[in-house]
């Protein structure tokens, strides 16, 4: 740097080390908050993680007056507004849990010229009573979070996000600022016009973390997988190893530990105080694995991060990339390293079906889970995907450091090895109006005369042994990949397969089925590179 900060800049930075202890803005957090503070409208892209925070909360301490927080968040409200408290920062928020004497206290506050920030949620800010209660108070600054739920082809879309147009005509002279992670190029626009922000300054980070090493391999057995992965790769190093269920976590937890590697458990079933003993051993000590459900991460800022592993599949790319992007903070060479099978894409497609809510609410988890799935089966760069996911092109075609790019997978034609699996499943149901799971379709194939094979009959059916051609693992992997594409689908609490509207052109011939190759014996991990 060499040009000393302004005057707003020396008041942030200032502001930065006393209330918020810490010694640097990160990224382009200086820039944005001089920018604002200064009056000037904002739309800042970052990702979670990323510090977007700040670049409210600083302008809203050096402007005079109160900054208004949107958030939809309203369950992090109150752990937001006592964590600024704890800082000596003069908080508030008002929402539906709160009653009507709690709502007066912070009204009369807000009046009164004593709140520095001002937490709302977008369905009471658009109501006259709020409005016209900020309209007798000083406001510094309009900051909208989740910015990104204006969008209405967005997957978070709330309509009273439409209403915020509003603040720019009735407080012209106050600087709003818009932030969202979860931006692809055209939500970038929308929020830009939506909230009526045409002479914003855009602020967009980088999506890309170039010093993790993203690898996906095939599940076999997780747990030695993993553990051969941390010898091999990681010996004495901290991360994070998350697992879909409490009871794997401390089953693994346990494995590793009985195989000479320091780990504990961190789940919401645990004692908090057995909790924050495990996160605090975490960040204070040297070489400790936290084996965890996702309940562990959040807020977690521990810079020498050096992998996260997963034994289980994320449920969207946004949760694995939150969840990998805890590793190597410190710009180190980390690993994001996950274990990927056939049972995962069959227990998320079950957990979807069987989930709560309504029918958008499940096609929503289905897209979110496909998006997933088709970065576990590109054969194309990892890094590129998920960059391309979040609207962010990487300028190369390989990023050289990813599995596929170190190590590009083959790719074979599956059409017919795709056919046979799809009409075992016609012929069942068609003939015998049965379903069944994987398990019995891959015997079926491989001619295996299994107890329920026979009590079935299903040595009688004209495809049994017709798949003698492939290996059990490779079978597992055809239907993985089916499943991944769509073109095969999960059904009941059994979990059984069924066709989708898709796979009919597979049977007609119409559509041929490119497979990735499924290694003969899965490797634990792959050799680390050079460099
Ligand atoms: P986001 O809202 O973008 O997900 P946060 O604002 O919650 O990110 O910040 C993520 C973490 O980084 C928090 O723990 C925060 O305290 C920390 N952080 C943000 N900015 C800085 C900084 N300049 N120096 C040190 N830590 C920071
Ligand atoms: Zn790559």
């Amino acid at each position: 740097v060499t040009e000393g900060p302004g005057a707003a800049g020396s008041e942030a930075l200032a502001t930065l080390h006393r209330v918020f202890g810490f010694d640097a803005f990160r990224g382009e957090q200086q820039a944005i908050i001089e920018h604002v503070v200064a009056g000037g409208d904002a739309v800042v892209l970052m990702p979670t993680g990323g510090g977007k925070s700040l670049c409210y909360q600083i302008p809203a301490l050096v402007r005079p007056g109160t900054g208004v927080v949107v958030s939809p968040l309203i369950a992090l409200m109150q752990d937001q507004v006592d964590a600024l408290r704890a800082l000596g920062v003069r908080a508030g928020f008002m929402n539906s849990t709160q009653d009507f004497d709690e709502r007066r206290v912070v009204e009369a506050e807000f009046l009164a010229g004593e709140l520095d920030l001002l937490y709302l949620a977008p369905e009471r800010l658009r109501l006259d009573a709020t409005l016209d209660l900020l309209s007798r108070g000083k406001i510094s600054v309009f900051a909208i979070d989740e910015a990104h739920c204006v969008s209405q082809w967005g997957h978070d879309f709330r309509p009273d996000y439409l209403a915020l147009s509003l603040l720019g005509e009735r407080w012209p002279d106050v600087p709003r600022i818009a932030l969202t992670a979860t931006a692809t190029r055209a939500t970038h626009e929308e929020i830009t016009q939506r909230l009526n922000l045409p002479t914003a300054r855009h602020f967009v980070a980088s999506f890309d973390r170039p010093n993790i090493q993203y690898r996906i391999v095939p599940k076999a057995d997780p747990k030695k997988q993993l553990l051969a992965f941390l010898r091999e790769e990681h010996p004495g190093d901290a991360g994070i190893v998350y697992c879909l269920s409490r009871n794997s976590v401390e089953r693994t937890a346990e494995f590793l530990t009985a195989n000479g590697i320091q780990a504990v458990p961190y789940h919401a079933g645990l004692d908090a105080s057995v909790r924050a003993a495990h996160q605090s051993r975490f960040l204070r000590e040297d070489g400790l694995v936290v084996v965890a459900t996702i309940a562990f991460g959040m807020g977690i800022d521990k810079p020498d991060v050096r992998f996260v592993a997963h034994l289980d599949l994320p449920k969207s790319i946004e949760g694995y990339y939150q969840e990998t992007g805890r590793a190597g903070r410190d710009g180190l060479p980390s690993t994001a390293w996950m274990a990927y099978g056939l049972n995962d894409v069959i227990q998320q497609r079950k957990l979807i079906q069987s989930g709560e809510g309504d029918e958008a609410f499940r096609r929503r988890a289905a897209s979110h889970l496909d998006a997933m799935l088709a970065l576990c089966e590109t054969a194309r760069c990892r890094r590129g995907q998920l960059l391309a996911y979040f609207g962010q092109d990487a300028d190369a075609e390989a990023c050289g450091n990813c599995d596929t790019c170190l190590t590009p997978p083959e790719t074979w034609d599956g059409t017919v090895a795709a056919q046979k699996v799809l009409s075992t499943v016609v012929r069942l149901q068609r003939e015998r109006g049965q379903k069944f799971g994987a398990v019995q379709i891959v015997d079926i194939l491989l001619g295996k005369r299994t107890a329920k094979v026979i009590q079935f009959d299903h040595d009688q059916l004209s495809v049994f042994g017709i798949g003698q051609d492939l290996t059990e693992g490779e079978w597992r992997g055809v239907i993985r990949q089916l499943l991944a594409q769509g073109l095969l689908a999960v059904e009941g609490e059994y979990g059984t397969l069924v066709l989708t509207e898709a796979s009919g052109a597979v049977l007609r011939r119409e559509r041929e089925v490119p497979l990735r190759k499924e290694p003969k014996k899965p490797a634990a991990s792959r050799s680390r590179s050079a460099g």
